[in-house]
This record gives structure tokens, C-alpha cells and sequence, in this order.
């Protein structure tokens, strides 16, 4: 592998490939004036297509800031973002994935998925086959007419992530979407987050404060500053990726220095 798909080294990546990220100098400040408050920035970091970015920070430090940024729903007050070699666009860049699943909760999961693909613009006639393949992706066969309110948090989400990857957007970007589930489906989802993305070779960007998260999820994590966030630590993970046991690998050696350094790393971070 070269050292660029790593270290996202600016200068070795091709940022106009398809899933492709490149931050340069970006900073973004709510409001104006006196009144003006800067979130991040600056951040300079460019993602190559296929990777596995978690950011890492305590609360507060901008990451979904960042993140909303690369999605296109906000503009930087500084600096550019470019997905793919051009600017972002809301809802066609990527697919995104938040904290809390934004679903209708009164339809089918069968429906919930059909407007995604609807979204997508993919025909019609396409639908059945490629929403059976989605929600086979997520482990969510045979839920097709289930309400969604009626079906748990975890499966809900499974939802929200069969809607983003509907699109089949080569970029993925997922907000701390399960921060709010208890731990043992968390397993599960990130187990299965990390076989959908490595399978499909969709660059990934995903947010936590979890360092065991990021360093289970990650080909490479970035620990931000406190606010405005900043790159504190830039570390590619060397972990095994495809077909592993998950059990063995968070009982690794290796998996336990990571996490140590990567908790370090947030705590020196939100201090400093
Ligand atoms: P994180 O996701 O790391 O918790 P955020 O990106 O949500 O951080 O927020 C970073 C900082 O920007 C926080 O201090 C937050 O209060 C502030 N912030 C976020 N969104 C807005 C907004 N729409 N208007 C004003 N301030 C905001
Ligand atoms: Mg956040």
C-alpha cells in the first residue's frame, strides 16, 4: 500500500477521484460580528477514496461542524472543501448518517427505503431487487412491512444507514449515529458498518468521542483540539481489515495500545 493511502498526504492524493475529500485551510465561524463564534478550524486534511476516517474530539470541538461542512449543508466561512474535486452539494455528495435516525416513522421500513431510492433516482422496476440488497447489508431481511416505530433504536439505524447507502454516493459520512444505542448493538453496528464499507470501498467519514470506536472502525483516526478544532493527532490504523473475528481483535495487544494512545490523545487534546 503507499504511504499516501495512509496519510492522506495532500500532496500524493488524487483529489479528484470519486469519494475523495481535501480540506484546505478551512474554518467556519456561527454568527458575525462581536457575536461571532469560530468552531473549527483551520484544518487542512484530505481523505483519499477508500479510506476510513474517524475524527475523534470531546463535545463540542466542531466535529459535526466538520462534518456538515464536507456534506455541503454548510459553507466554510474560510478556506474550501471539495468532494470528488468539486464543491459540495447537500443531499448529492453524500450519504449521511446522524446521531438520532431522521425516518418516517409511520411508514414501512419498505418505505423509508423506497424514498431514498426514489432520492436516488434509481427506476422504479429497480426498487424490490435493490432494497432486498440493502437491507441484506444492514442484517435487516424480513422487516419490510414492519412500522418503524415499532421496530428497536438499533434497527432503526440500520434504517437510517440502508437509506444512506441507497444512493450509492461514494462517500459516506455518519455522526456519532450510535452513541445513542446500548453497547452490545453497538457492537454488532459498528462489526457491520466496517464489513459494508470495506466491501463496498466507499470512503468513510465518522465521528465519535470513542476512542474504542475509532480505533475498531478506523483505517486512520484524527484527534481534533478543542474548540475551534484543530488536526491534534493525524494516526493510520494497520489493524486487519476484511473478514476478521471482532472479538479477537479488541482483545489484540496492539487494539489496546491504540486505544490507550488515542485516549490519551483526546484527553491531552480537550485540555490543552
Ligand atoms: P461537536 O459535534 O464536536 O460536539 P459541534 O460541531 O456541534 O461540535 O459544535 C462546535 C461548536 O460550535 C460548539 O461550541 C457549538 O455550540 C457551536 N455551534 C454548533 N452549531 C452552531 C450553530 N448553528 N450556531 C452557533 N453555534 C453553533
Ligand atoms: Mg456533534
Amino acid at each position: 500500500m503507499p504511504s499516501s493511502e495512509l496519510t492522506g498526504h495532500p500532496d500524493e492524493v488524487d483529489s479528484a477521484r470519486a469519494g475523495s475529500v481535501r480540506l484546505d485551510h478551512v474554518t467556519h465561524r456561527y454568527g458575525r460580528g462581536g457575536e461571532a463564534f469560530t468552531a473549527v478550524g483551520p484544518v487542512d486534511l484530505t481523505v483519499p477514496a477508500g479510506q476510513f476516517l474517524v475524527l475523534v474530539g470531546a463535545s463540542g470541538c466542531g466535529k459535526s461542524t466538520l462534518l456538515r461542512l464536507i456534506a455541503g449543508f454548510e459553507r466554510p466561512t474560510d478556506g474550501s472543501v471539495r468532494v470528488s474535486g468539486a464543491e459540495p452539494r447537500p443531499g448529492g455528495t453524500a450519504g449521511v448518517v446522524f446521531q438520532t435516525p431522521r425516518l418516517f416513522p409511520w411508514r414501512t421500513v419498505r418505505g423509508n427505503v423506497d424514498l431514498a431510492l426514489r432520492y436516488a433516482g434509481v427506476p422504479r422496476a429497480q426498487w424490490p431487487g435493490r432494497r432486498a440488497e440493502l437491507l441484506a447489508r444492514v442484517g435487516l431481511e424480513g422487516t419490510e412491512e414492519r412500522r418503524v416505530w415499532e421496530i428497536s433504536g438499533g434497527q432503526q439505524q440500520r434504517v437510517a444507514i440502508a437509506r444512506a447507502l441507497a444512493a450509492e454516493n461514494p462517500l459516506l459520512l455518519l455522526d456519532e449515529p450510535f452513541a445513542a444505542l446500548d453497547a452490545l448493538t453497538r457492537e454488532r453496528l459498528q462489526q457491520d458498518v466496517r464489513r459494508v464499507t470495506d466491501r463496498t470501498g466507499r470512503t468513510t467519514v465518522f465521528v465519535t468521542h470513542s476512542a474504542d470506536e475509532a480505533v475498531f472502525l478506523g483505517s486512520r483516526i484524527v484527534v481534533l483540539t478543542r474548540s475551534p478544532g484543530t488536526v491534534a493527532l493525524d494516526l493510520p490504523i494497520t489493524l486487519p481489515r476484511g473478514d476478521i473475528d471482532a472479538e479477537e481483535l479488541r482483545g489484540s495487544r496492539e487494539f489496546a495500545e491504540l486505544r490507550a494512545r488515542v485516549s490519551h490523545a483526546v484527553k491531552a487534546a480537550a485540555a490543552a
